[in-house]
């Protein structure tokens, strides 16, 4: 897989054109990244890739990956309404989420969307707020710690999310009693991981609890829901994955539990977000200020409220500056935002190329879970969201905040 990334003249162009900061979106890469995700799983019945709008909650954005024959994956009121918006209908949209407030399941079940059950709970609720489906998805849990060889990748058994084992068949006898015809089965038990085995791990599991479940409660498995957390590089250093890999290392866990596709009816689904856009998208940012106490800090136009990431999750986010990539790093800068808190840096004691005042910043890989987990914290704006389109241009998606939005929601 291709490393991803634009040119400099791009940034530079686009920040005469808008001022700083602004997020900006790769519309070719990723539209080249939605073919090689729907390569990999040509092979597989009924595949379809639900993009997780909370990674990039923009219409503009939503709209190419309706174009590439995608689906998406929507967990609140607004999720729906933007799907609904963008022309997604009806089985092109999967509504997970967990504590719904139930007059959500009634929206997602008047657009047709396809309901991922969190909770055991949950069925009652569905049936007074929409009824019951003909499919319906199950979130499941299995607990314990979730390892791929020696590592443990995450902790399912300390997650909020999915239903218990013991849980499983209890809940599709009772949804079969309610008039359902066929479930699928969802699990999320790993985030950002760039290990290829992940996706078939997971779907080896998916598989034989669909399988024994079918069996035992009288319902055909419809589809497997691998959902999200295919990870991508922040760092320069770390490997990609390979989609065509993690497709054909999913194939052969299918073909060992349910023999040839084409005849085993049973689908699969995907719910990436970062995977998707994360390597598409771009913080542009001005260096403002300069200043030198026990180390050396670089201001910048942005900050945590345009990319909390960092912040956050102490998450590394690449940066490079304009018309310097091939200089040697030979300062060491935290590169910081105006916020007043010490954890707005988006990078601490980094080595970069010396920084001038008005040389311009870009943090990469905010293509997912950037501008969307945005915020107004000490009255700082969210900023603008630009489209690098296929043609060339730059098309503003998304206006930056103005004090007047700051000031819209207030009640006299
Ligand atoms: C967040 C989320 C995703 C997408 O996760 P990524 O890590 O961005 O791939 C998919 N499905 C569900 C249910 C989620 O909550």
């Amino acid at each position: 897989m291709p490393n991803f990334t634009l040119p400099d003249d791009v940034f530079i162009r686009a920040a005469e054109q808008f001022p700083t900061p602004f997020h900006i979106y790769d519309e070719a890469g990723i539209r080249k990244t939605a073919r090689a995700m729907n390569a990999a799983f040509a092979w597989a019945p009924d595949f379809k890739e639900y993009f997780a709008v909370k990674a990039l909650p923009n219409p503009a954005i939503l709209k190419i990956f309706k174009e590439e024959g995608c689906g998406l994956d929507c967990s609140s009121e607004c999720e729906l309404l933007l799907a609904d918006m963008c022309g997604f209908r009806g089985e092109e949209i999967m509504f997970s989420a967990n504590a719904m407030p139930p007059e959500e399941y009634d929206h997602a079940r008047k657009l047709g969307a396809i309901v991922n059950l969190d909770d055991i709970t949950d069925i009652d609720i569905l049936e007074k707020h929409g009824g019951i489906p003909e499919t319906v998805c199950i979130r499941y849990n299995p607990g314990g710690d979730f390892t791929l060889g020696n590592a443990i990748m995450g902790s399912p058994g300390e997650s909020k999310y999915g239903w218990t084992k013991e849980q499983v068949p209890v809940g599709l006898a009772r949804l079969k009693a309610l008039g359902a015809k066929r479930f699928g089965l969802h699990a999320f038990l790993s985030s950002n991981t760039i290990n290829n085995s992940y996706y078939p791990k997971l779907a080896g599991i998916l598989f034989a609890l669909g399988a024994e479940m079918a069996e035992t409660c009288g319902l055909p498995l419809a589809f497997v829901n691998l959902s999200g957390g295919i990870g991508i590089p922040y760092r320069p250093d770390t490997p990609t994955v390979d989609i065509a890999a993690v497709g054909e290392g999913v194939r052969k866990e299918f073909i060992r539990v349910f023999g040839d596709p084409a005849t085993a009816g049973v689908g699969i689904k995907t719910e990436l977000g970062r995977y998707m856009t994360g390597p598409h998208g771009w913080l542009v940012t001005h260096a403002v200020h300069e200043k030198k106490i026990y180390r050396d800090y670089i201001g910048v136009d942005a900050c945590a409220a345009n990319l909390m990431r960092p912040a956050m999750y102490g998450a590394y986010h690449h940066i490079h500056v304009c018309g310097k990539r091939e200089a040697p790093a030979d300062h060491v800068y935290d590169v910081t935002g105006c916020l007043c808190e010490n954890n707005d840096k988006f990078a601490i004691e980094r080595p970069l190329p010396k920084i001038e005042k008005g040389d311009l910043l870009v943090i990469h890989d905010t293509g997912a879970h950037g501008f969307a987990m945005g915020y107004q914290y000490n009255g700082r704006l969210r900023s603008a969201e630009i489209l690098y389109t296929k043609e060339g241009n730059f098309r503003l998606i998304r206006r930056a905040e103005t004090p007047e939005d700051y000031f819209a929601t207030l009640v006299e």
